[in-house]
């Protein structure tokens, strides 16, 4: 099967769509009954895709799929997500590789070792945890420990200095005791993401975590969120100010009341006040302000 995916965002960025399907399983996830097993796109097709919109003018590319740790799990041959990622790193006009959601457990000292020498990859990495918990995370039949996912978060950021992580998280899985929560929290603490998203646990009909007793409230599930919510915008906060006084490179996107919009290689939303037009370009600027949301830069 093969099948293209591109959506654009303006003139900048194309959304690459490599993988369909996942054989994950998560307890909560209906994804693999809906889409089925992984299977990959061709990376002859990717690659010729890639070229194609280089030449139109694209600089950015994000990677994406419902698993792309699994690309290439069905090939016969053994070629990886590194393997792809190196030859999409040689195509002429591309500057940024962006990679969308990654399972934690694609990251390992090989991985990362070949990531390096890849001059194109964005430094940002999109790692879903779901729980800070070990006992949730096994009723979410996640296959790693907390443990792990810290290791994880260690390897990049010592590869990569300026590494951004984001996560998701779901609150008020079945089960989800006052403690767990607790210790999830205490987790997020510590691996300090620059953003989280988080997600109040919805029954998806046909899945495991369905009919799992425990049950959460809704009351506390939100009560829950919005903890999470303050320590994410606290975390970013925190990152977008220790740019203050630093150049970094933006790529613009767009212009809205002359103010233009872009984001630096790790995604940090920029903000730059001028009347050039500088749509597609990229430029090295100072950050002088920064807020929960974004830098300014001047
Ligand atoms: S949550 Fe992600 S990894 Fe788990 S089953 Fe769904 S798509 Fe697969």
């Amino acid at each position: 099967m093969e099948f293209g995916d591109i959506t654009f965002t303006e003139k900048t960025r194309a959304v690459i769509k490599i993988q369909d399907g996942c054989d994950r399983f998560c307890s909560y996830c209906i994804i693999p009954y809906a889409r089925g097993r992984v299977r990959s796109r061709k990376p002859k097709n990717i690659l010729s895709e890639i070229t194609k919109i280089a030449k139109e003018g694209i600089k950015e590319v994000v990677i994406t799929g419902i698993h792309i740790a699994s690309y290439g799990k069905d090939f016969k041959e053994e070629y990886k997500l590194i393997d792809l990622l190196e030859e999409i790193n040689s195509i002429e006009g591309i500057e940024r590789i962006r990679l969308g959601s990654i399972e934690p457990l694609l990251i390992t000292e090989e991985f990362v070792n070949r990531l390096e020498k890849l001059s194109k990859v964005c430094h940002q990495f999109h790692l879903s945890l779901q729980s800070g918990c070990d006992e949730t995370l096994k009723r979410m039949n996640r296959r790693y420990t907390t443990e792990q996912f810290k290791e994880i978060t260690t390897l990049l950021r010592t590869y990569f200095e300026d590494a951004i992580l984001t996560t998701d998280i779901i609150v008020g899985f079945p089960g989800e005791s006052e403690e767990e929560f607790n210790q999830t929290y205490t987790f997020l603490e510590k691996i300090k993401f620059y953003k989280m998203h988080i997600f109040k646990y919805s029954p998806r009909k046909g899945t495991k975590a369905a009919s799992m007793k425990g049950q959460v409230n809704g009351n506390i599930k939100e009560e829950r969120s919005k903890k999470l919510i303050e320590l994410s915008n606290k975390n970013q906060r925190y990152y977008n100010e220790s740019y203050i006084g630093k150049s970094v490179e933006i790529l613009f996107e767009e212009e809205k009341n002359g103010v233009y919009q872009g984001h630096t290689k790790n995604y940090i939303l920029a903000h730059y006040k001028t009347s050039d037009k500088i749509e597609n370009t990229i430029l090295k600027l100072k950050c002088v302000k920064a807020n929960e949301e974004y830098i300014i830069v001047e």
